[in-house]
């Protein structure tokens, strides 16, 4: 490379001609004209064509021939073919070029008459690749056969960059009279966007990218030399930075998971990206527009990609892209934002969330993403609206537009109507009303009208959400997910590490108990350091309890970490997915094996132990009785006992919400558990997702439960509720619709009702 900024290195040729071609035409079919012209000369090529995608993107959309030199003008605007079909259709369905010294021979080739192509040979297409999203093919084709340099295929795909920038600013300025009309650019309507709610709320915002596209001003290099300096000084600055959050140097909230950042340095390292990066700028980019080219070519590479853990680390890639841009911007690694933005991703990750202000944070909006995810989970913790699996959104919106956020019902609208705004608004102010009210019960306890005294728990995991704990005023922590902490590392945690989280979150509940749950691993909870075991149906194959009696090292690691944290404290722990008792037993066995070690070692033990069992799988409902002999309590994981009872997937979209939990099947057996615990004089609570829902958690009441643990966004309506309930009455409710004989489908309806005569806030 020049080290020398100062020496002026010209950029290659097609790049002035580019430049030259861009100054001085008006509108974008004249500018798509000399375009063509300029790469058709420079590349001594006998054609040269643009094709667009149509409106309608995705499967269905056209692409049409937009700009041609060479074939058939008359072809102009009435060629089209569907992505997939013929060469150029390959080229936009792969989004990947594709160069043939012989076109006709290829498979795919097909013959377009009306263009007058029958005597060219060699074709080299180019995605026109712009955030992602495959914007059209940039197609030059010769007589001659011959395979394109390497140079020229990196010439065209620059070239094909600054061209979909063109493209879309036009569209943007010239608004209605844009010449490019119908074709596939930036959205103007209103439109409805559904996903999923990972994380509740409402919000109105305006929308933010979370890769905001580089400004079209600086795609080309004035000097080479100058550009290479920026980019190596921005990549040493990265480097830095990266190296900075390993050690745990950055402030905040992101020092508890710096191992997530590992990731980040093994690629601010790779030398092929670095390589890329400065092959992109020595082609005439500049350095934004490098890291932007790679980063498109690496989207779309990640958008073909199934396997979500390789995702997940393609995506740290992306990230530092990102990083990258904000640094050759002058700006810091901390995202400004203005207020109430909407942050729209394809994927985030929990340490990208942290790098945003959360008070300018309304919502998030993600085009993947699942409800047991990281940044789901940090979400609900920060109590900030969450949509996931919002398929298609960021092809649909623009920076700057005005959005609607239901993390009620799953819904997002963009470039909403009046009307709808209205509507919204008005809900939203509802919600405010009633968040004000939930704060004031903070310091009351959810006793009902009857007298029963209901503790209200919350399910928790990492550091972010213990201050929850004081903020909604729970009575405890009654789930402390631990295998969160394993998977946001890159690195297993040590025990140093784990036993110091443990400590936070007792010293953070002062007197109120917290339940630590040993390590749910497996299944789809795949640690990054941990070989990935295929299962068809990882859910109820090798995971949780498992594999820590089958692989006794890591659990007893773990216990040995919490009888640690515990010293001189009140310790509770409980075992996750046991089927039969036997596995209880062998668990305790582990745990007991910890103490005496400890004990041994003359270590200060916990002041008191108590050991429970995680009611998740029918199997073990039916052997309650037995149970309750081994341990000194029981928490029923509702979410996984009604997946296995329902054989319906809790992480399956189409079928997760598909049977009700107040149906009188479930409810049965629920209180079945109750009542064996009461008659064993077990302590018994239910700490799946249903304990956070009103209707669910008063019926949980009525049944008998008298400790519900949650997440922090359901303490308050679940207190406002069971403070206005009679238990007694909403128990003769439902009991006579348990029996077997009932032909009722769900106990919603009455319940619901019920609270209507009752004047149950719900
Ligand atoms: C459950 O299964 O209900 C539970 C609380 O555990 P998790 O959601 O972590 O599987
Ligand atoms: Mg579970």
């Amino acid at each position: 490379m020049n080290a020398d900024p100062h020496i002026i290195t010209t950029p290659p040729k097609l790049m002035r001609a580019i430049r030259k071609a861009m100054a001085g035409t008006e509108s974008v079919q004249e500018r798509l004209d000399d375009f063509v012209a300029a790469i058709r000369s420079s590349m001594q090529v006998e054609v040269a064509s643009i094709y667009l995608l149509r409106q309608g993107s995705g499967v269905g959309a056209d692409l049409e021939l937009s700009a041609t030199q060479g074939l058939k003008r008359s072809a102009v605007h009435k060629t089209r073919m569907k992505p997939g079909e013929g060469l150029v259709g390959h080229v936009a369905l792969t989004a990947r070029p594709l160069n043939l010294a012989d076109a006709p021979s290829h498979p795919l080739f097909s013959y377009r008459p009306e263009t007058g192509e029958d005597p060219f040979s060699s074709f080299l297409g180019v995605p026109i690749l712009r955030g992602g999203r495959t914007l059209g093919v940039l197609v030059v084709q010769s007589k001659t056969s011959r395979s394109f340099l390497e140079e020229e295929v990196e010439d065209l795909l620059t070239v094909a960059m600054v061209l979909a920038e063109i493209i879309v600013d036009d569209e943007r300025v010239g608004g209605k009279k844009a010449a490019l009309k119908g074709i596939a650019l930036s959205p103007t309507k209103p439109e409805t966007v559904q996903g999923r709610a990972f994380a509740p709320g409402l919000a109105r915002g305006i929308a933010v990218l979370h890769r905001p596209p580089v400004a079209p001003a600086n795609l080309l290099a004035e000097n080479i030399a100058l550009e290479e300096v920026r980019l190596e000084t921005a990549i040493s600055e990265l480097r830095k930075n990266v190296d900075a959050m390993v050690s745990g140097e950055v402030a905040g909230i992101t020092r508890a998971s710096r191992e997530i950042f590992d990731a980040y340095r093994t690629f601010a390292y790779d030398r092929k990206w670095v390589g890329r990066l400065r092959e992109a700028v020595t082609s005439g980019l500049t350095a934004e527009a490098a890291v932007e080219r790679v980063r498109n070519e690496h989207r779309a590479r990640l958008m073909k990609v199934r396997d979500p853990y390789l995702r997940a680390r393609l995506h740290d890639l992306e990230d530092l892209a990102n990083r990258m841009l904000r640094l050759l911007a002058g700006e810091g690694i901390e995202r400004d934002v203005p207020e109430d933005a909407v942050l729209f991703a394809r994927e985030l990750g929990p340490a990208e969330l942290l790098d945003y202000d959360r008070e300018k944070l309304a919502a998030v909006v993600l085009e993947e993403g699942t409800p047991s995810s990281h940044t789901s989970i940090i979400a609900r913790a920060l109590g900030l609206p969450l949509v996931g699996r919002a398929q298609g959104v960021l092809d649909r919106i623009e920076m700057g537009d005005s959005v609607l956020v239901d993390a009620e019902e799953g819904a997002v609208h963009l470039r909403p109507l009046e009307t709808q705004v209205a509507g919204f608004q008005l809900r939203l102010n509802i919600r405010g009303e009633m968040t004000r009210a939930y704060d004031q019960l903070r310091f009351r306890r959810a006793v009902t009208q009857d007298g029963k005294d209901v503790d209200l728990m919350l399910n928790a995991g990492l550091l972010v959400d213990l201050p929850q704990l004081d903020q909604a005023g729970a009575d405890g922590i009654g789930l402390f997910r631990t295998e969160f902490q394993f998977m946001v590392s890159d690195f297993m945690p040590r025990l140093a590490q784990q036993t110091e989280l443990y400590r936070k979150a007792i010293e953070a509940a002062g007197d109120r108990p917290v339940t630590f749950r040993t390590l749910d691993l497996g299944g789809d909870k795949i640690l990054p350091y941990m070989d990935p075991i295929p299962e068809e149906n990882p859910a109820i194959g090798w995971r949780a309890i498992r594999i820590g009696l089958d692989r006794p090292g890591l659990m007893r690691y773990q216990l040995r970490a919490l009888v640690a944290a515990g010293a001189g404290r009140h310790l509770r722990i409980m075992f996750p997915m046991v089927t039969v008792v036997d596995e209880f037993i062998e668990a305790k066995a582990l745990f007991a094996r910890e103490i005496a070690r400890a004990s041994k070692l003359g270590q200060e033990l916990p002041a008191k132990v108590e050991v429970g069992v995680m009611l998740e799988t029918p199997s073990l409902a039916w052997q309650v009785d037995a149970v309750c002999d081994h341990a000194d309590f029981v928490s029923v994981g509702a979410n996984d006992l009604l997946q296995f009872f329902f054989a319906s997937d809790r992480d399956n979209a189409r079928v997760s919400d598909r049977y009700d939990p107040l149906s009188p099947a479930a409810m049965s057996i629920m209180s079945f558990i109750a009542d064996r615990c009461r008659m064993n004089g077990t302590p018994v609570s239910v700490c799946g997702e249903i304990a956070g829902r009103p209707l669910e958690a008063m019926a949980l009441v009525a049944l008998g439960y008298r400790s519900l643990s949650m997440p922090v966004t359901g303490i308050g309506p679940v207190k406002s509720a069971v403070m206005a309930l009679n238990a007694e009455a909403l128990r003769d409710v439902i009991v006579p619709n348990l029996r077997v004989t009932t032909r009722l489908r769900s106990l919603r309806g009455l319940i619901a009702e019920f609270c209507a005569e009752h004047g149950i806030p719900v």
